[in-house]
């Protein structure tokens, strides 16, 4: 099992596509064992973002998820890094697969709507800006859970 960082990021949050973003998350059956609405301080975001600091963009990426609150998430299942990724589609709307988060409800790379760690270790350290560990539940099963569990008992 692992884990994954997702945050529905302040435009789509003001746009109102908290719901049917959670959706396409919870269509694939990942397990949200952590979620809250949270207005990111500059510390959080420039721990979020560090890897990209000095590059051009990175002034307006921290103006631009410090805009306003944001649903931070805790995605459990299988391969939820990439996978989560491929839900989400590639950081540029135009390039991203129809169906996909971003070019769905995207136009700009700058206002892509969602975020998703790139990598298990990145996850782990964004979990971690975001979230205490008694904020986790993870302490229940997903109907996938259960269904998975039975098959390998009768086989
Ligand atoms: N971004 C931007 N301009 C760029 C590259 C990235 O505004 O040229 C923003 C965009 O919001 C993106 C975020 O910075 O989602 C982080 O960039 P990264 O390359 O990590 O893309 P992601 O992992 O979000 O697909
Ligand atoms: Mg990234």
């Amino acid at each position: 099992m692992e884990r994954t960082f997702v945050a529905i990021k302040p435009d789509a949050v003001k746009r109102g596509l908290i719901g049917r973003i959670i959706k396409r998350f919870e269509n694939r059956g990942y397990k949200i064992v952590g979620m809250k609405m949270l207005h990111p301080t500059l510390e959080m975001a420039r721990k979020h973002y560090a890897e990209h600091l000095g590059k051009p963009f990175y002034e307006r990426l921290i103006r631009y998820i410090t805009s306003g609150p944001i649903i931070a998430m805790v995605l459990q299942g299988e391969n939820t890094v990439k996978g989560a990724r491929q839900l989400m589609g590639s950081t540029q709307p135009n390039d991203a697969e129809v169906g996909t988060l971003r070019a769905d409800f995207a136009q700009t790379m700058e206002f892509n709507v969602v975020h998703g760690s790139d990598s298990v270790e990145s996850a782990q350290r964004e979990i971690d800006i975001y979230f205490k560990p008694e904020e986790i539940c993870d302490d229940w099963k997903t109907m996938l859970e259960l269904v998975m569990e039975s098959e390998k008992k009768q086989s």
